[in-house]
């Protein structure tokens, strides 16, 4: 098991940084981030996961918080407002809200959902999963590392951790001198794992690959977005086929096949996550529902399977398309939103009459607007136009608090 004394301490002292008004304006109306070209002035060369304290033009406090000198957003604010001690007790009290947040999930109902969501949860670029009595942390800014010999004792402590693997974020497993030696998809405390975890989500049983898998292995943020779809095809018993595009684990099948969808065609680039697809529909058997599905896996791009599919004559009563981010920087917004809506209109194409079309973003730097917008004037263009009847956002376990927090839209339409 990784040592965690090899880890640096923070240092005792405290950075102190003065930054410009624009700054000063955006932190006090509680912004967590302090970019690095908003500093005017700074004590000392701090070093990573160091308390940095951020005053005002007139010397007065703004916030407290860790000081990342391996990314732009050079502090991460811990909290705002008033100046107060940040210490193992702090971080407890803080995981203690987090959870007691999560209290109403019954875990024979539901064992896999998000106990700490960064920033929305005053964790600034730490997210901790719960599957079953397995947590995992991702980490998307070092700052956390020097803090891990404390968090790690509260986790077993307050969530019952069994086992604890760490997750790297794809720009931190870039800083291998922060690292020491910490990798992605490392246990740090437990026993070893052999294989993917199971665990329930409203009663379908699922495996996730903690280690390798995406995010931290599921898409818990989907949760709600699967049970209303179950809802509407439980609710129409018309609705009979479903096309899920950009399946991952099958999560959407899964719930779909519950609610009395017999042919099911599963669509993704990866084959491991559409192996990871089968083995969840393996695990529910048990389901008579579950059972009687027929499930067709397509490995291959999304937009080329939907063309073949078109090509082929195939409708579809009902069609998911959650795809992956497609803008991680300002300048794939406008490609994002034209991928949007290309998916768009092959949705409709495959779409029967009176069949329903969930679509989804997860780019956070595609607004709301612009996402709802897209797909609905793609519909106007083909001379299909949508009727909208749900738009959804975050589930309570993925709290949104800033304007860069809020990724997930999704938008469930009736074809007429
Ligand atoms: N709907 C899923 C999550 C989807 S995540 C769920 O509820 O769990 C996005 C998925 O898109 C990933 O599984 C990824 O492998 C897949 N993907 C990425 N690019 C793709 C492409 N061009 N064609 C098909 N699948 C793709």
């Amino acid at each position: 098991m990784y040592d965690l004394s090899r880890l640096p301490k923070p240092s005792q002292r405290r950075v102190a940084i003065h930054v410009k008004p624009a700054a000063e304006r955006s932190i006090r109306a509680g912004h967590p981030w302090l970019f690095e070209d908003s500093i005017t002035m700074q004590s000392h060369a701090g070093n990573c996961g160091d308390q940095a304290v951020v005053y005002d033009r007139k010397n007065r406090f703004l916030a407290i918080g860790l000081y990342d000198p391996y990314s732009s957003i050079r502090v991460r604010v811990l909290a705002h407002n008033e100046p107060q001690p940040i210490t193992r007790e702090w971080f407890k009290k803080r995981l203690n809200e987090s959870i007691q947040a999560r209290n109403s999930f019954d875990i024979n109902v539901t064992s896999g959902f998000r106990l700490v969501h960064g920033e929305n949860d005053g964790f600034p670029g730490l997210v901790l999963d719960k599957y079953g009595r397995n947590l995992v942390m991702k980490l998307y800014s070092t700052i956390w590392l020097a803090y891990l010999i404390d968090l790690l004792p509260l986790l077993v402590e307050l969530a019952a951790a069994e086992r604890i693997v760490l997750r790297l974020g794809r720009k931190v497993q870039g800083q291998e001198e922060a690292l020491f030696g910490l990798q992605d998809g490392l246990l740090l405390y437990g026993p070893e794992l052999q294989g993917p975890v199971q665990f329930f989500e409203n009663k379908v049983r699922f495996e996730a690959d903690i280690i390798n898998g995406h995010k931290t292995g599921f898409y818990l943020d989907q949760r709600e977005n699967r049970v209303y779809l179950e809802e509407i095809i439980k609710g129409d018993r018309s609705f009979k086929s479903l096309l899920n595009v950009f399946a991952y684990s099958g999560g959407f099948s899964l719930y779909g096949a519950r609610g009395g969808a017999r042919q099911i065609t599963n669509i993704d680039i990866s084959d491991a996550a559409l192996q990871a697809a089968r083995n969840n529909f393996r695990l529910n058997m048990r389901h008579p529902n579950i059972r009687k599905a027929e499930n067709q896996y397509v490995v291959g791009d999304a937009f080329e399977v939907m063309d073949r599919l078109f090509h082929a004559g195939r409708k579809f009563d009902a069609i998911v398309i959650d795809p992956p981010s497609f803008a991680s920087r300002n300048s794939q917004v406008a490609p994002a939103l034209r991928a949007y809506r290309r998916l768009t209109r092959r949705g409709i194409k495959l779409l029967r009459a009176g069949g329903v079309l969930a679509l989804f973003s997860c780019s956070s730097r595609v607004g709301e607007d612009q996402f709802f917008k897209g797909a609905v004037s793609e519909a106007e263009k083909m001379g299909r136009p949508l009727q909208e009847f749900k738009r959804t956002g975050h589930p309570s376990d993925h709290p949104s608090s800033f304007e860069q927090a809020a990724y997930l839209k999704g938008v469930f339409a009736l074809l007429p």
